[in-house]
């Protein structure tokens, strides 16, 4: 029988961060016999140490029971995986980080795996009360990390892609309003693994964009969601408000990020906040106003505990569209103005026209009157 995890999901809008807790040991080093985690043990990060230098991406593609990939949707996922990683390298640019990311989604590298559930993959559980379909959730999500755990070979492919930092991303052939990373939290994990959970759609006709895969993999380097509150990572109601109003371009905003999600391209930014909590920066002067979102180790999770702060449930509102909604708008915009404009000229040319049988009309008439 499977060993079985408690898996605490704490945020749930589009894209959302999770962690798992224990109370066992099972990141002892001893449980992998001769294998050693070796660097993990000694850091605070987890699996996927900073986002600077090299870090090494597993690809997972996840089948289950009602679906299959087609060489298309893998395509989809390597090209939206290609901007991502592009961004990320830019991003680190104009912070002087020299970030590399190193993945490899042909057939035959030993970077990609295929993943069969036996089960249908239940979607996701956001918001709801339902405790069995968040039951099925938490399910996929424990085999998914018990296979990265027992089958892959991380300490060889770091030794191979001389790193000691490996991330795992697990995509997902279905729909889903959610998006997911499982971010190591410093003493309070099973396993150092760190993996992100990512839909191939949210929903028909509606992929999952490049954006988010930046986002979720972001988590795993150290990013905080900042579109919600979250008391264990000291993100208050306040810090949310004014992040969003100071920094609306931050890709960690989520959805309530100001701009488009484009199919092709990410147009949000790493803002200083988020380079702050990625380790990108070692100061913000936000620290003054808001000391309770300072970590305990760079780029790392650790369960704070009473924060400073209000920690009402409070979520920002999306102010991010997608680009079909965004390219339906300006159609709606473009269509609208041109039947405004030939409205305006048919009312102007009517006038015109009025104002011109008038006169012809006074000319006959005065032509007539000097008959008399
Ligand atoms: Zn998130």
């Amino acid at each position: 029988m499977r060993h079985k995890i408690k898996v605490y999901l704490l945020l749930l809008v589009v894209t959302f961060c999770t962690f798992f807790d224990t109370s066992n040991t099972r990141a002892d080093s001893s449980y992998l016999g001769e294998i050693s985690y070796g660097a993990w043990e000694l850091g605070t990060t987890g699996s996927a140490k900073y986002l600077d230098g090299s870090t090494v991406f597993v690809c997972i593609f996840l089948e289950d029971m009602g679906a299959s990939w087609t060489e298309e949707e893998k395509q989809q996922v390597e090209d939206n995986l290609e901007v991502a990683c592009d961004f990320l390298v830019e991003e680190g640019e104009r912070y002087n980080k020299d970030v590399r990311l190193i993945y490899n989604l042909s057939d035959g590298s030993d970077l990609v795996y295929d993943l069969y559930y036996d089960a249908y993959f239940p979607g996701s559980c956001s918001g709801s009360t339902n405790e069995a379909l968040k039951e099925q959730v938490y399910d996929m999500y424990d085999y998914s990390v018990e296979f990265v755990h027992d089958f892959i070979p991380s300490v060889g492919l770091m030794d191979k892609y001389k790193t000691d930092s490996i991330a795992y991303l697990v995509f997902v052939d279905g729909e889903s309003d959610t998006a997911s990373a499982f971010s190591y939290y410093h003493n309070n994990n099973t396993y150092y693994e760190e993996l992100a959970f990512i839909p191939l759609r949210w929903q028909e006709d509606y992929m999952v964009n490049p954006d988010t895969y930046a986002h979720e993999i972001l988590h795993l380097f150290g990013a905080r969601d900042l579109y919600t509150t979250k008391e264990i990572n000291g993100i208050s109601k306040e810090f949310v408000i004014y992040t969003a109003d100071r920094y609306p371009e931050d890709i960690m905003l989520g959805y309530a990020t100001d701009g488009v999600s484009w199919e092709d391209s990410i147009s949000s930014e790493i803002s200083k906040i988020t380079a702050y909590f990625i380790g990108w920066t070692e100061y913000i002067a936000e620290l003054e106003q808001f000391p309770s979102i300072e970590p305990e180790y760079k780029a790392s999770f650790t369960i704070k505990k009473n924060p400073e702060g209000n920690y009402d449930e409070y979520t920002l509102t999306s102010r991010k569209v997608d680009e079909k909604t965004h390219k339906a708008n300006i159609l709606e915009f473009v269509v609208g103005t041109i039947i405004s404009i030939y409205l305006i000229t048919s009312i102007i040319k009517d006038g015109k026209r009025a104002k011109q049988i008038k006169s012809q009309q006074e000319e006959i008439f005065e032509d007539d009157s000097s008959r008399f």
